[in-house]
Formats: C-alpha cells, sequence, structure tokens
C-alpha cells in the first residue's frame, strides 16, 4: 500500500515516515508540511531522519491523497476538516490521531466517513484502546458512590488540555454509567468551586517536560479508592499503530473505525 503522511515534519508524522519505512507491505506515497513550512521541498526521508525517499514534502494535500491508498494525520485540529474532505473526495482512507477537533471539524470527519474509511482514535495505543473498554465497565460495576476523577499529563509543548484520551477516558466511564459526558464533566476547577457535585466526572491536566503522555482514571469512595493508570514512554507506539491502522484500511467500506475495530476488540 502506499501511504501519503500530512504533517510529516511534526514529532509524530517524522515518527510515521520512520514506521511505513520500515514495515513490510507499504511505501511511502509523500508528506506535506503547511505552505510557510521550512520543511518544503526537503526530501520526507531525510527530514524524518530515516533513508532519503525521493520525494520532496509538498503543500498540497489534495494530491497527496490522490496518490496514496491511505493518509495518516497527526497535524492539528484547524486542518481536520481538509484532509477529511480531501478523503471523501478521493475515496482514500484516513488514519488521522489528531485532538483537540472542534464540532465542525468531528462533523466533517462523519462527513467524510459516508465515502470512505475513517479510523480516529484521539489514542492509538493498544493498552488504551483497552483501557477504554476497562474504564466503561468499571463505571458501570463500581456506580455512583464512587466519583470518577481523570487525570493526564504530557510534555510542555501540547496544545490542548483535557487531553482527546482524557476526553476519550471520560466518554467511556459516562457509558458506563449512562449519562451523557457533556452533562457531568467538570473540566476545570478554580477558586471557590463548592463541594463536588454527586455523579460529576472531573478532570485534571498537567503539563511539562518531556512527558510523552500519562493517564490515571481514579475511582474514588468512602474509604478506598482503585487507579487504572496507562503511561507511554515512546511516542513510537503510536506511529506503530498508525501504519497498522492504515495497512487494516485495505478494502474497508466506508464508515468511522476506531482502534477497537483495527484491534478487534469488540
Ligand atoms: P506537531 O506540532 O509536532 O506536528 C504537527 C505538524 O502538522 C506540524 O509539522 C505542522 O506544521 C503540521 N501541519 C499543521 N497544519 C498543516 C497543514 N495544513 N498541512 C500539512 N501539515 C500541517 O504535533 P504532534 O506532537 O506531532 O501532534 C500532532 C497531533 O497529534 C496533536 O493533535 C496531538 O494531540 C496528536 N497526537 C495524537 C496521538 C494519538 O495516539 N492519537 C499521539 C500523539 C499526538
Amino acid at each position: 500500500m502506499k501511504i501519503g503522511v500530512v504533517g510529516c515534519a511534526g514529532r509524530m508524522g517524522r515518527m510515521v515516515v520512520a514506521e511505513v519505512a520500515a514495515t513490510a507491505g507499504c511505501d511511502l506515497a509523500g508528506g506535506t508540511e503547511q505552505p510557510d513550512s521550512p520543511f518544503l521541498g526537503q526530501d520526507v526521508g531525510a527530514v524524518a531522519g530515516v533513508e532519503p525517499a525521493g520525494l520532496a514534502v509538498g503543500p498540497d494535500a489534495d494530491a497527496l491523497f490522490a496518490a496514496s491508498d491511505a493518509v495518516i494525520d497527526f497535524t492539528h485540529a484547524s486542518v481536520v476538516s481538509d484532509h477529511a474532505g480531501h478523503a471523501a473526495r478521493h475515496g482514500t482512507p484516513l488514519v488521522t490521531g489528531t485532538t483537540g477537533l472542534s464540532g465542525e471539524g468531528q462533523g466533517a470527519l462523519e462527513t467524510a466517513a459516508l465515502k470512505a474509511a475513517i479510523v480516529q482514535a484521539a489514542n492509538m495505543s493498544v493498552g488504551v484502546s483497552v483501557l477504554l473498554g476497562i474504564t466503561e465497565r468499571l463505571a458501570a460495576i463500581l456506580g455512583d458512590e464512587y466519583d470518577i476523577e481523570i487525570l493526564d499529563m504530557h510534555h510542555r509543548y501540547k496544545v490542548d488540555a483535557p487531553s482527546g484520551t482524557a476526553l476519550a477516558l471520560g466518554d467511556a466511564a459516562a457509558r458506563g454509567r449512562g449519562v451523557d459526558l457533556d452533562a457531568v464533566a467538570q473540566r476545570v476547577r478554580d477558586g471557590e468551586t463548592g463541594a463536588r457535585r454527586a455523579g460529576d466526572i472531573g478532570f485534571a491536566t498537567l503539563r511539562g517536560g518531556d512527558v510523552v503522555s500519562e493517564h490515571s482514571v481514579i475511582f474514588a469512595a468512602d474509604g478506598e479508592r482503585v487507579k487504572l493508570t496507562h503511561k507511554v514512554s515512546s511516542r513510537s507506539i503510536y506511529a506503530r499503530s498508525a501504519v497498522r491502522a492504515a495497512l487494516w484500511t485495505k478494502d474497508k467500506s466506508p464508515g468511522l473505525y476506531t482502534m477497537a475495530d483495527v484491534l478487534d476488540l469488540g
């Protein structure tokens, strides 16, 4: 399969390019960057620190979708709608891990999923895919007397908060309780907050250093706590999963898929 990488000079983009180069069964179709990127014109492989690919970083995402069997996107929330449009126009599968999407961005992916296979995961890791299922189940088993709090810590460069994974974990917990996350989410606490409202799902955000990703889901009752924690020490796991997802899209019907579908977790 020919795999394109939008945002190929980003932290994740470079890792994805390196992973495509190292994976049997796929070739690099090309890579794009923003129109003002200093990497435009440079070799996609060299930018990623691997063997030159003989392909220059370009600004034209539409052309890349036309030339690819699947495209991987770790870019910015503001451009995901455009990428979804290219995927729909060409029927090219899109694997996106970009987080912080607006309602419009999410809507664009859902519309594109009528025409192309779209895999969307706020966290591509296998461990987090399993954690989402366990969180939903524990929330259902433990019930309302356990307060649910979700903590995320990431490196100092992360631009959105709470993390997409923290929100996905909150959503899983809300589903387990049969409630809508928007109705119970406490995303920020500051000053005179008053006592905790029963049934809320709270979020806390830490940012600093080079922490790749840490998430905890805490179920706190009188006298005991259950804490589930997932830590990532290398971003390469996301790149590996994204390439696995891109290969999985071969011959898949249009639709919006998750990593649980890719990993066949049911
Ligand atoms: P980054 O800022 O290092 O990289 C983003 C890249 O996208 C940059 O190189 C930027 O120039 C490029 N870009 C922006 N607009 C573009 C456009 N219009 N066309 C082409 N390229 C464009 O960020 P990052 O750390 O690589 O993370 C990117 C996204 O992926 C974030 O939303 C982050 O939260 C998410 N992420 C998700 C997972 C996951 O498992 N789902 C893992 C890590 C990061």
